[in-house]
């Protein structure tokens, strides 16, 4: 199975993706995950994605289309995959459809997790995640059940990601609302489009997603 979270920054998507790599054994590929490593690591990918991820604009298709393709060859063609964060224009797409066929893969649903844009900027500014293994928390919706301690690992390393503060949240959503949401239409005439209710409690909008995945 090929499933795609869609959604504007904040909704839900990694949330969510984790869970269901951990449930179902599928694997996760987020493109913002990916560029994060490349500009920690310094590499040539990583050099020009920085200033663009900082000012909250999109990388280029090119350079995301480079990396899932990547990322898909290192999983054997039975793993189950969740784009997360991917695909974000219209031209990103139609190269998944290319990449997809490429590798025998066809793509099952698309899943829209639907928010009220007030709300995201709430979600992302109490955002933060564990420095060691990643798991997501929330300040005010999602905290590690003892304080400063991480649920799943342990760690008392905590992170904040440099772009989630307000200023560059408005910019994340613009680019949300012009290239990435005309993409919707799309994937519903081709009734592939599914839409959970994403302001329902963490653990509803997943029992939604489960439903769809059947
Ligand atoms: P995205 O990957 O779409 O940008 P995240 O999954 O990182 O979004 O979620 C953004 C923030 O909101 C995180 O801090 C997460 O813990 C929190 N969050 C995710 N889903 C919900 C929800 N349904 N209700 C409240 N907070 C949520
Ligand atoms: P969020 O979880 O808040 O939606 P991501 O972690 O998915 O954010 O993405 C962080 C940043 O990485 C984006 O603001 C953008 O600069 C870049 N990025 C991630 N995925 C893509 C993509 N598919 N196309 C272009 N840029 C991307
Ligand atoms: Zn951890």
């Amino acid at each position: 199975m090929n499933i795609i979270l869609l959604g504007p920054p904040g909704a839900g998507k990694g949330t969510q993706a984790s869970r269901l790599q951990d449930e179902r054994g599928m694997v996760q590929l987020s493109t913002g995950d990916m560029l994060r490593a490349a500009v920690k690591d310094g590499t040539p990918v990583g050099l020009k994605a920085k200033a663009i991820m900082e000012a909250g604009e999109l990388v280029s298709d090119e350079i995301v289309s480079g990396i899932i393709g990547e990322a898909l060859d290192k999983l054997s063609p039975e793993t189950g995959v969740i784009f997360d964060g991917y695909p974000r224009t219209a031209a990103q797409a139609e190269s998944l459809d290319a990449i997809l066929a490429a590798r025998g893969r066809k793509l099952d649903h698309v899943i829209e997790l639907a928010v009220d844009e007030e709300a995201l900027v709430e979600r992302i500014t109490g955002r933060f995640t564990c420095g060691n293994c990643g798991e997501g928390y929330h300040d005010t919706f999602k905290q590690p059940k003892q304080a400063g301690v991480c649920d799943a690992c342990g760690s008392t390393e905590f992170k904040r990601r440099p772009d989630d503060n307000e200023e560059t949240v408005r910019t994340r959503m613009t680019e949300y609302r012009a290239k990435t949401a005309p993409i919707l239409p799309i994937y519903k005439s081709r009734h592939l489009l599914k839409k959970v209710d994403g302001m329902a409690a963490i653990d509803v909008v997943t029992s939604q997603i489960e439903t769809i995945l059947g």
